[in-house]
């Protein structure tokens, strides 16, 4: 089955956030399946850890849904990072540890104290952690410094787009960063966050988790456990603007590529992307794309698409759909 949801996520226990952790969920409910909460971890003014955790673990005894509790940290490699555990896994106490040992806001700055920091959590947390780089375009990050993190085995994905319709180069572009790791072998996914701190009914500027931009997981069932399977190994896409919905995304035979996608918009372009460069365009684009087609040898695949633009839902002017696919590795 196909589950919907958002990892990135501000509520009231942030600063800049707005809604309690139980509005958050009763509103966005009819977009995502399962949320993380993920305030901004700057000690101790602007962050208050300890309500945010309470009112997650309120908001999950009414709320049937998967709701992870994390933070934005202060990677030192800037900027912002996201690291995700399951309940049962010290979910509360790995903030606890990052926070006060490796904020870039308390000076601990640079590629060496973020190595240290993923090799800590590797130690400490093994592999019932990962970490999201969020926004690598804000501000642009290094791609050396991408794979030297990249080392770590808990790095394992990468923001596309968050806060509206911020879209990281990085991620989107054929032969970006994202390339660059995937062609030295890296398997790190793509994810869309919201970024949601307060919405424009409430006089902000972002929309509910889910209603604009979706991460959408193949999972066995809608479990902490399953979501977290389906990040880690890349089991799942991201869009902006239900593009899609329950993609085929395979090899069927040796070199041969099957793509199968209903579209809820009208598209322009779909691009099959291998080594780090546009193998093949599609234009002509109807409701339905089907191909099986033989390709290259390639060390991944990976597939990006972008409809006709739309008017935005609550302000003027329009926005470009996108979607994509995460890699298939050869
Ligand atoms: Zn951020
Ligand atoms: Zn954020």
């Amino acid at each position: 089955m196909w589950i919907k949801g958002d990892l990135h996520v501000h509520s009231r226990c942030c600063k800049d956030g707005s809604l309690p952790v139980a509005e958050i969920v009763e509103r966005s409910r009819e977009y995502c399946d399962f949320l993380a909460i993920s305030g901004h971890c700057r000690y101790p003014e602007f962050f208050r850890a300890e309500q945010q955790y309470a009112e997650v673990l309120e908001a999950r005894k009414k709320y049937d849904i998967p709701i992870f509790n994390t933070g934005e940290v202060e990677f030192p490699v800037p900027r912002h990072v996201i690291f995700i555990t399951t309940p049962g896994n010290r979910e509360f106490e790995l903030l606890q540890a990052l926070v006060p040992c490796f904020c870039r806001r308390n000076k601990v700055e640079g590629l060496g104290a973020a190595m240290e920091e993923l090799a800590f959590v590797e130690k400490e947390w093994g592999d019932k952690v990962f970490m999201i780089f969020n926004h690598p375009n804000a501000p642009d990050v290094a791609t050396e410094d991408l794979l030297a993190i990249a080392r770590s085995p808990v790095f394992k994905v990468l923001a596309c787009v968050d806060r509206r319709e911020r879209r990281a180069p990085q991620t989107w572009d054929a032969g970006g960063a994202w390339d660059e790791l995937l062609m030295r072998g890296h398997r790190i996914s793509a994810r869309c966050g919201s970024d949601f701190h307060r919405h424009f009914a409430d006089g902000g500027d972002d929309q509910y988790p889910g209603e604009f931009v979706q991460d959408c997981l193949e999972v066995a069932e809608n479990s902490y456990d399953e979501i977290f399977k389906a990040y880690v190994t890349g089991r799942f896409f991201c869009q902006a603007g239900n593009v899609l919905s329950s993609p085929v995304f395979t090899f069927s035979g040796e070199n041969r590529l099957r793509i199968e996608l209903n579209f809820q918009c009208e598209m322009e372009r779909i691009d099959l992307i291998s080594d780090g460069r546009i193998i093949e365009s599609f234009n002509d684009l109807s409701e339905k794309f089907c191909v099986d087609i033989p390709v290259p040898k390639g060390r991944y695949y990976r597939v990006r698409g972008v409809g006709k633009m739309q008017k935005r839902k609550y302000e003027e002017g329009s926005f470009e759909p996108l979607f994509l696919l995460n890699p298939l590795y050869s």
